[in-house]
C-alpha cells in the first residue's frame, strides 16, 4: 500500500492521466484535480466535494501559451495580465475552444484558466501534460484546505493522492477577472489585489456596481454567498468590546488588541497588521477555531484595500447563515 500523502510528482501525474482524483498544492489553497478533457474524472470532483454542477472548475495549465490554445479569444486584458501575474494566484475567464467538457464550465461559453505559482503544481502540470481541472480541496461550503493534512481530514478517504507542497503561501483563493467583455469584470477578489490589477489595465467593473449591464457577466456562478463557512456560528463585529462574556467565545483578528485575553481562545493573524501574512494564516486559524467546540466565533473586518477586501469577502460568507 502507498501512501496518501506525498512528493511523488511522477505518480501524482499518471493517477491524472489515468482519471484519478489528486490533491496538490498551490500558492492559493489545496486543489482536487483531474484531467480537464476527461469528463468522468471531472464528474468525479463534483462528487467527491459535494460540488453543485453549475459551479464551473478552473483549468490549470502549465504556462501561458497553453492557457492560449483553451481559449478562442486571448483579447489585449488577458495578455496583459497574463504578463503581469502568470504564474500566480489570478484567474482569467474566457471563451472557451470545443475540446473542453461541458461538465468543467457548468455549460457556460467562457472557461476560467489559470497557470498556477508553486513549483509542485508546475511540475505536476508539465509531467501530466493536460490541463487539470481543480475546485479548492475540501467538501463544497466548507472551509479551504491550506495543507495537506486539512485534505487529508475532509476528503482522505475519497481522493487517489494527496500531492504535499506544505502550507500554502497565499492562503486564499485566486482572484477571478472576466476577461471576455469589456471592461474586465472582477468577479472574486482573491490573492491579487484590485489595486495591482486596475495599475497594469486600468478600471475593473465590479459585479455589484450595477445590475442593468445586459451581456455583462454575471457574478461567478460559484461565488454563493455562503462558503468557506465553519460549523461554530461566526458573526463580524465592528467593535470587539460589543462582546458579552457568558458564553464560549473565540475571536480572530488581525492585530492584537486590547481586552484579548478575556477570550476562551484567540487567533491573530499578524503582529505586525500585515495583510499577506493575514490571508496565509486565515483558512488554518478559522479551522483551529471551530475545532474547539466554542459556542462562538467572533471576527472583526479588515481594512477594505489590498488583500484586505478578499479577506473581507471570505469573512462575510463564513458569517453567512444557510
Ligand atoms: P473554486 O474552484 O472553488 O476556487 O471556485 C472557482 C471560481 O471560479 C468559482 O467562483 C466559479 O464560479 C468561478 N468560475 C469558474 N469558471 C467560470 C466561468 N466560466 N465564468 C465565471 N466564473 C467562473
Ligand atoms: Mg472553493
Amino acid at each position: 500500500m502507498s501512501c496518501l500523502i506525498g512528493q511523488d510528482v511522477k505518480r501524482a501525474a499518471a493517477l491524472i492521466r489515468d482519471g484519478g482524483v489528486v490533491a496538490f498544492a498551490t500558492e492559493t489553497v489545496y486543489g482536487l484535480g483531474a484531467h480537464a478533457f476527461d469528463p468522468s474524472a471531472v464528474a468525479r470532483v463534483f462528487e467527491v466535494k459535494g460540488r453543485p454542477r453549475f459551479d464551473p472548475l478552473i483549468v490549470h495549465v502549465a504556462s501561458t501559451n497553453e492557457a492560449r490554445r483553451l481559449a478562442t479569444d486571448f483579447p489585449r486584458a488577458a495578455r496583459q495580465l497574463a504578463e503581469a501575474f502568470w504564474p500566480g494566484p489570478i484567474t482569467l475567464i474566457l471563451p472557451k475552444t470545443d475540446n473542453i467538457p461541458d461538465l468543467v464550465t457548468a455549460g457556460l461559453s467562457t472557461v476560467a484558466l489559470r497557470v498556477p505559482a508553486h513549483p509542485l503544481a508546475r511540475q505536476l502540470l508539465v509531467e501530466a501534460g493536460v490541463p487539470i481541472a481543480a475546485p479548492s480541496a475540501n467538501p463544497f461550503g466548507e472551509v479551504s484546505p491550506t495543507t495537506a493534512e486539512h485534505v487529508r481530514l475532509q476528503l482522505g478517504d475519497r481522493i487517489d493522492y494527496i500531492l504535499d507542497g506544505g502550507p500554502c503561501n497565499v492562503g486564499l483563493e485566486s482572484t477571478v477577472v472576466h476577461v471576455a467583455n469589456e471592461p474586465p469584470t472582477l468577479l472574486r477578489p482573491g490573492g491579487v489585489t484590485q489595486e495591482e490589477i486596475e495599475r497594469i489595465i486600468g478600471s475593473l467593473r465590479l459585479p455589484h456596481a450595477d445590475d442593468a449591464g445586459d451581456d455583462r457577466p454575471q457574478t461567478s456562478p460559484g461565488m454563493l454567498s455562503r462558503h468557506y463557512a465553519p460549523h461554530t456560528p461566526l458573526q463580524i463585529l465592528n467593535n470587539i468590546s460589543e462582546i458579552t462574556f457568558s458564553t464560549m467565545v473565540g475571536v480572530m483578528a488581525l492585530q492584537p488588541f486590547a481586552g484579548m485575553e478575556r477570550f476562551t481562545s484567540v487567533e491573530v493573524l499578524s503582529q505586525s497588521g500585515n495583510l499577506a501574512e493575514a490571508a496565509s494564516q486565515f483558512y488554518a486559524a478559522l479551522r483551529r477555531l471551530d475545532s474547539q467546540g466554542l459556542q462562538q466565533i467572533v471576527a472583526t473586518p479588515f481594512p477594505e484595500t489590498g488583500l484586505g477586501r478578499a479577506l473581507n469577502d471570505r469573512l462575510q460568507r463564513a458569517a453567512r447563515r444557510a
